[in-house]
């Protein structure tokens, strides 16, 4: 990119060290990034409106002769200057107000005014508006262009902003870079957009002659030219990855068929269909001479784990360590009591590595894993610590992939690389990926999907509460524990502080070990010491304990079959993806199972909505669309702290009909103008993007 760019926005007039320090809250660092800091909204100084047809909420330029003026004593005061253009009256009221503003506005003088209309005391009237004393009606109009008001910081103001894009943009204009990198007409043609020269003038600066209304309500053809260019820069990103790692090799794995059938001869049952299949192509996969790179997707309880334990089976039986990443030490934990139980039968050396290993046991565990002793390790986040080193890492397998960044999962990938060999890369997640979303945010990675539970399973059958009813919900507690089963109480917060969410968990662990004496109660939360979590998990699995009260650490993962009735509180604050998840905990035995959504009324239109749409399926892809309909993409993915879905002008609400031309001119571009592939990722991606990595 041309270097006038890529310069600091300190190189530009009037921008100095503070004001970009309050920019980069706005995402703002370089000058390139002003260009594509699009304004909220317009204002209209083009035209002169008769005062007769001002209507409240409108921004309007007037022009008016001041009628009378008066001071206003009673409540705040205030200066008033009623004028008229003959079509009607308008009051002008300022509430500061000093001896110069009243010898300046005095009646006869002809002013014009800019400012937002509203309905006052004494009619329509403009609060503080700018105005300029002018000799003649032709002085009135300066402007030939609509005013962008941009978003803006605290301490930066709109003028500032505005010259700062403004030069900006003559910098990027000057610079050709605009159309070094052009779209292909070919691609424009078809999608009757303009160059981005002309779509960034029209946004920055429109003619009078464009609505307001289209301007700001999306539809308009410039600002769809740049979210097409940003969609299709990231598209094209994902594709550069895939295409860079297949100049990686690969550790080949080769299939021990005695012992795979003692693994399976060993479960306690027969695999799905969907299962092998997914099996079979990860096994095809880890043959080939480059790197698996491959996203499983599968709703809750459908069988992840197992099919992670056969792609071990793989890389142990060819001489290679296994990594296993989970999002936190509760699943992490599950993970080891599972491979421990599927493995007896091998002897494998397990280890789990967690944050809560300290001192000589971390020592240890980190020897083994540098010596090649351990073979298949555990964790959490702990596995990509800088202390972590492995002997020959030859899988990575990361569970609930929405919890972690790309970078995280990269870091780790980086551990197992020597010289041009990388590990193969599993990717778990239950959370289903919308179509259009995977083709953002995964294409760089094959996709297999389990779309079959286990055998057996019945509904869950969901209903919505209110929270006045919960002295019946807990009474149904009791009946339930009676009747042999175990339930789960999970305590949600709008704060995302863990703390309260814990401290809210122990109350109502009190409060509910007071109201049900006969029923065991256990409590698990983030903040318990994992020696004590994983003594109340086991305590649960092994039925001492009939009731678990939890907060949302129990999302992912968990699971104890007997368990079946789920008591979630203020399901209105949680996403439905998130929701979906809580609730799969219950549901894998072979009885029938209940979730309550106990919601604080009153519920809001989109929350009974919401709430409904739970009730009525328990397909994960059609919660995962409604998500993502009713909340931002950037929510559902829980990539919001990484940043990762955020785009600059992008709205997937509005633009996902893009995404299919977007494929289509990515192969386009890659045959036909490759010289604008790094160009355009480089604008769009910055230096974030991940495909420099590769
Ligand atoms: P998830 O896909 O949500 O990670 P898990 O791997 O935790 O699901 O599996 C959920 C439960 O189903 C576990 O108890 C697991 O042992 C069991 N399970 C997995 N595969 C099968 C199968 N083919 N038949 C019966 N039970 C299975
Ligand atoms: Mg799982």
């Amino acid at each position: 990119m041309h270097e006038s760019l890529t310069q600091p926005v300190t190189t530009l007039a009037g921008i100095g060290g503070q004001t970009a320090k309050r920019l980069e809250k706005l995402g703002i660092q370089q000058v390139i990034d002003l260009i594509f800091h699009l304004p909220l909204r317009y204002e209209d100084r083009t035209r002169i409106l008769p005062i007769g047809s001002l209507v409240p909420d409108q921004n309007a330029l007037i022009c008016g002769t001041i009628e009378f003026t008066d001071i206003i004593t009673s409540g705040r005061g205030s200066f008033i200057c009623k004028i008229s253009d003959g079509t009607g009256f308008i009051s002008l009221r300022f509430f500061h107000f000093n001896a110069g503003l009243q010898k300046r506005l005095v009646a006869g003088a002809l002013i014009s005014c800019f400012g937002e209309v509203r309905f006052g005391f004494s009619g329509l009237e403009m609060i503080h508006p700018e105005y300029k004393k002018i000799s003649s009606k032709e002085d009135c109009i300066t402007e030939t262009k609509l005013t962008p008001v941009y978003p803006l910081t605290e301490g930066v103001r709109q003028t500032t902003m505005r010259k700062a894009i403004q030069q900006a943009l003559n910098l990027f204009f000057q610079s050709g870079q605009s159309q070094i990198d052009e779209l292909p007409e070919i691609i424009r043609k078809k999608m009757a957009f303009s160059t981005l020269h002309e779509a960034l003038e029209t946004l920055h600066s429109p003619d009078q002659n464009i609505t307001l209304e289209d301007l700001e309500n999306g539809n308009l053809p410039a600002r769809r030219r740049l979210a097409f260019e940003e969609l299709l820069s990231h598209h094209l990103s994902h594709l550069q990855t895939k295409k860079a790692n297949r100049q990686w090799q690969a550790p080949v794995f080769n299939t021990n068929q005695q012992c795979i059938r003692q693994f399976l001869h060993a479960l306690p049952f027969t695999l799905t269909t969907a299962q092998k299949q997914v099996i079979k192509e990860i096994e095809q996969n880890c043959q080939l001479q480059t790197p698996m790179m491959r996203l499983i997707q599968g709703d809750v309880g459908s069988g992840k784990t197992v099919v992670c334990a056969y792609a071990s089976l793989l890389a142990v039986e060819s001489g290679f360590q296994v990594a296993i990443m989970a999002p936190t030490e509760l699943l992490a934990e599950q993970h080891y009591r599972s491979f421990c139980d599927w493995f007896q039968f091998k002897e494998y050396k397990i280890s789990l590595h967690t944050g809560q290993n300290k001192g000589k046991q971390r020592e240890n565990i980190l020897q083994a894993i540098a010596t090649g002793d351990s073979q298949i390790i555990i964790g959490t986040h702990a596995l990509f610590q800088e202390a972590v080193n492995f002997s020959r890492l030859g899988l990575i397998i990361i569970d609930e992939q929405h919890r972690f960044g790309v970078n995280q999962r990269l870091a780790l990938r980086e551990k197992g690389s020597h010289s041009n060999i990388k590990p193969h890369q599993l990717i778990m997640t239950a959370t289903p990926i919308p179509r259009t979303l995977a083709m953002l945010n995964y294409s760089e990675l094959d996709i297999s999907i389990i779309d079959e539970l286990p055998p057996g399973r019945k509904k869950i059958v969901t209903r919505a509460v209110s929270s006045e009813r919960r002295d019946e919900v807990i009474s149904r507690i009791n009946h339930w524990t009676e009747q042999g089963f175990q339930s789960y109480w999970v305590c949600t917060l709008i704060e995302e502080s863990e703390i309260l969410q814990c401290e809210a968990a122990e109350k109502t662990a009190e409060k509910l070990i007071t109201a049900l004496p006969e029923v065991k109660i256990g409590l698990v939360h983030g903040r318990i010491k994992s020696s004590e979590k994983e003594q109340v998990m086991s305590d649960f699995k092994q039925h001492k304990l009939d009731m678990l009260v939890a907060t949302t650490v129990i999302e992912v993962g968990v699971d104890v079959p007997n368990a079946s009735l789920m008591i979630i509180e203020n399901p209105e604050r949680l996403g439905l993806s998130q929701l979906h998840q809580l609730r799969g905990r219950v549901g894998r035995g072979a009885n029938e199972s209940f979730c309550l959504l106990m919601y604080q009324p009153p519920l809001s239109d989109t929350a009974k909505q919401r709430l409904g749409i739970l009730r009525e399926t328990s397909d994960g892809f059609v919660i995962a669309e409604k998500d993502l309909e009713l909340r931002g993409p950037g929510e559902m993915l829980g990539t919001r702290q990484t940043g990762q879905m955020q785009f600059k002008i992008a709205d997937l609400s509005i633009d996902s009909d893009l995404l299919e031309s977007v494929q289509s001119s990515a192969q386009f571009i890659e045959q036909q103008s490759p010289q604008i592939i790094q160009p355009l990722i480089q604008r769009w991606l910055g230096n974030t993007s991940h495909y420099a990595e590769v």
